[in-house]
């Protein structure tokens, strides 16, 4: 965007990865030059450390780390052995990675619309488009809420497909008091550094409570084979870094409080907002407990809401522009809108506003009484 803001504008920044980073400092420093000074940049005690804690933190008996949390869909879909001509039902709205990995992986990507609520995957969809080529279900924690995992769960053991959680937007979110994460046969997690627990790089990671396909997992992400020389299977090379590792492995006893402190900001936001007629506030199912990796209102009026509030030095982000079914590279399956209604809104009329657990409350009342303002409405 090209919009300046007005002079004494102050500035909020959609991400300001480096507020983090200066906080912890010190710390995240020192596991860096450990790391150096021990030269363990594959595996090494800093990776087996952060797959040990990750699993404890989610409450799952295995993790096995990864490059980026679109290997990990990848893996976790090589492994449970999609094949050439295999359906799986992902939502419409999404990061392109949830389908991406289908399709890397042989598969046929099928799009599901969400539901207008939770902006989820919508399980009365799912059950139309199952097929006897259905394999697996991916249900996306879209922006941190939970998907519906009880419905979802219970179409996937009636029918014996299996599920894949995409958590890279959820880590911490609770549905029914359980951790996402937790529900499927195997879930997916990305630490970009923009996610709400990042690296200062690519990472990601699987987990699983079913030890075999985590031994499978674990094999395909590293050449097919755990121990040097051996390839029992061939895979990838897909590896968590152990600077990458070090690092989150600093984060990591923080994310409780972070989540914490991303409850109260988007709460404050929702407090304010409720007030306005025109914006659509996200709502939260009774069951979920959000993680809130991403604040996304709806209005009609998203470009002019946008340019106005970068005027007065806030930036925004769309998540996403588009829907699948609206790519370039999905045009081949010919969908339409109208079979998406909610995820097509979406596109239209989403727009994410700045939180993060380093938001200050002078920078969250300023983005209030600007969002306020365009409306014209009251504080
Ligand atoms: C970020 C993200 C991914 C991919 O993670 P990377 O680490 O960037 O590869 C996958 N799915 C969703 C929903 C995401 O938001």
């Amino acid at each position: 965007m090209t919009l300046k803001p007005i002079t004494g504008a102050k500035i909020v920044n959609f991400g300001q990865l480096h507020r983090q980073y200066t906080a912890l400092k010190g710390p995240i420093d020192a596991a860096i030059e450990q790391t150096l000074a021990e030269s363990t940049f594959i595996r090494g005690p800093a990776v087996e450390c952060f797959e040990t804690s990750f699993a404890n933190l989610i409450g799952v008996g295995h993790c096995v780390s990864c490059g980026n949390g679109t290997d990990a869909l990848y893996i976790a879909m090589k492994s449970l052995g999609v094949k050439p001509g295999d359906e799986v039902i992902v939502p419409a709205m999404t990061w392109i990675s949830t389908s991406e990995a289908v399709s890397q992986a042989g598969g046929i990507p099928i799009f599901c619309d969400i539901d207008a609520e939770t902006n989820t995957i919508d399980p009365d969809q799912i059950e139309s488009l199952l097929s006897e080529n259905t394999v697996g279900i991916v249900p996306v924690h879209l922006y941190g809420h939970s998907a519906d995992m009880k419905r979802i769960m219970q179409i996937a053991n009636s029918k014996n497909l299996w599920v894949v959680e995409d958590c890279a937007q959820a880590h911490l979110t609770k549905f029914n008091g359980k951790y996402v994460g937790t529900f499927g046969a195997a879930a997916t997690f990305s630490f970009y550094p923009g996610k709400n627990l990042g690296a200062m790089g690519d990472a990601g990671a699987v987990v699983t409570n079913d030890h075999a396909l985590s031994i499978r997992m674990a094999k395909f992400a590293r050449h097919g084979g755990l121990v040097k020389g051996t390839h029992d299977i061939e895979g990838i090379n897909s590896r968590l870094d152990g600077l990458q590792a070090a690092i989150l492995n600093v984060k990591m006893p923080y994310l409780p409080d972070w989540t914490k402190r991303r409850r109260q900001v988007a709460e404050a936001y929702n407090q304010a907002f409720a007030v306005i007629n025109g914006l659509h506030s996200p709502t939260t199912s009774q069951n979920v407990d959000h993680s809130w990796h991403l604040f996304c209102v709806q209005t009609r009026e998203r470009s002019a809401l946008r340019d106005q509030l970068l005027q007065n030095g806030i930036s925004t982000s769309i998540n996403y522009p588009k829907a699948l079914h609206q790519l370039p590279c999905y045009e081949y399956k010919s969908h339409s809108d109208e079979e998406f209604p909610n995820a097509s809104s979406l596109a239209n009329c989403g727009l994410c506003l700045p939180l993060y657990p380093e938001l200050e409350l002078d920078e969250i009342q300023y983005v209030i009484r600007h969002v306020l303002g365009f409306f014209n409405a009251e504080i």
